[in-house]
């Protein structure tokens, strides 16, 4: 199987796409019930607190309705319908295809099946596609994977619950500070990955510090600084100003392009971790191109 796949690159494009698609299916699950187990965790830490606080003895404890998280977690229950709440059956699961099979409705009740699912899937496929064609079979096509389901996982999450969570973005920076001696990139070593993480949170908590000292409003999440540092730990700490102003340039563009096409309120504005992890990703294929091209550009080199 492998010698199949490192001699035909066309067939490990679409193996990797396939497996993509898998995975979408599971972020799916992620993205909808990691930040509901999250915020049940901090309600059952309130009351916690609160019994603790009131000094409250067994007799007049305040129970929280939802305090039994046992049942719900990334594996059980099973997805079922929003709706009708029957559960879907491995045939319903098939990632993409089920949808189009469907033609996007419940099978049971009719209910509209949000196209965000197919589109996450497809978007984790493309992703995945893309990774295989760009590095070819090898240790580095799985890690770029690992990361682009990650950042998938991690934007669709602040895109909802403004929260980027520790689980997903904390594992990241572990996976590349550990990764960084095997990393193929040239610039990324221990060295430069440790300070790439440690600088990647620095330099945004600075700028989110002095924005809130200047303006008196939290422009920034704790989040926001972690991620950075994912590519730092990923990318070497030569990446970050590049990172800082492709993330600028399509939080613009998109701001822009929300404001005029969905009238959307400019106070209310989208969440910074997506613009980052988009930001990102582009760095992981093109960073170094894009900084040899300005230095040779601007004569610097
Ligand atoms: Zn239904």
């Amino acid at each position: 199987m492998d010698e199949f796949l490192i001699q035909n690159p066309i067939a490990f494009v679409v193996v990797a796409g396939i497996l993509g698609g898998l995975v979408g299916s599971f972020l799916n699950v992620v993205i909808y019930r990691l930040p509901v187990m999250i915020k049940g965790d901090w309600q059952n830490q309130c009351y916690e607190f609160l019994n603790e606080y009131e000094s409250r003895n067994d007799d007049n404890r305040l129970i929280n309705p939802n305090s039994d998280q046992s049942k719900f977690n990334l594996v059980v229950p099973r997805s079922r319908c929003q709706k009708c709440k029957k559960q879907l059956t491995a045939l319903d699961n098939i990632p993409i295809f089920s949808y189009l099979f469907l033609k996007g409705k419940c099978r049971y009740c009719s209910t509209t099946i949000s196209a965000r699912y197919p589109l996450i899937e497809i978007l984790s496929a493309l992703l995945t596609a893309f990774a295989a064609y760009h590095f070819q079979y090898g240790l580095h096509f799985l890690m770029i994977a690992l990361l682009s389901w990650g950042l998938i996982a991690l934007s669709m999450i602040d895109y909802d619950h403004k929260i980027l969570p520790d689980s997903i973005v904390l594992s990241l920076i572990w996976i590349g500070l550990l990764y960084s001696p095997y990393n193929p990139i040239k610039e990324v070593t221990p060295i430069t990955s440790l300070i790439g993480a440690a600088a990647g949170y620095l330099i945004l908590w600075i700028v989110a510090n002095s924005f809130k000292l200047i303006t008196g409003k939290d422009g920034m999440g704790n989040g926001d600084f972690k991620l950075l540092a994912v590519f730092g730990a990923w990318l070497g700490w030569m990446i970050l100003p590049l990172i800082i102003v492709l993330s600028s340039f399509v939080g613009a563009l998109i701001g822009i392009g929300l404001i005029i096409f969905k009238g959307r309120d400019r106070n209310n504005p989208i969440p910074f971790g997506p613009y980052l992890a988009i930001a990102g990703l582009i760095s992981v294929y093109w960073g170094a191109d894009m900084i040899n091209g300005y230095l040779n550009y601007s004569g610097i080199v």
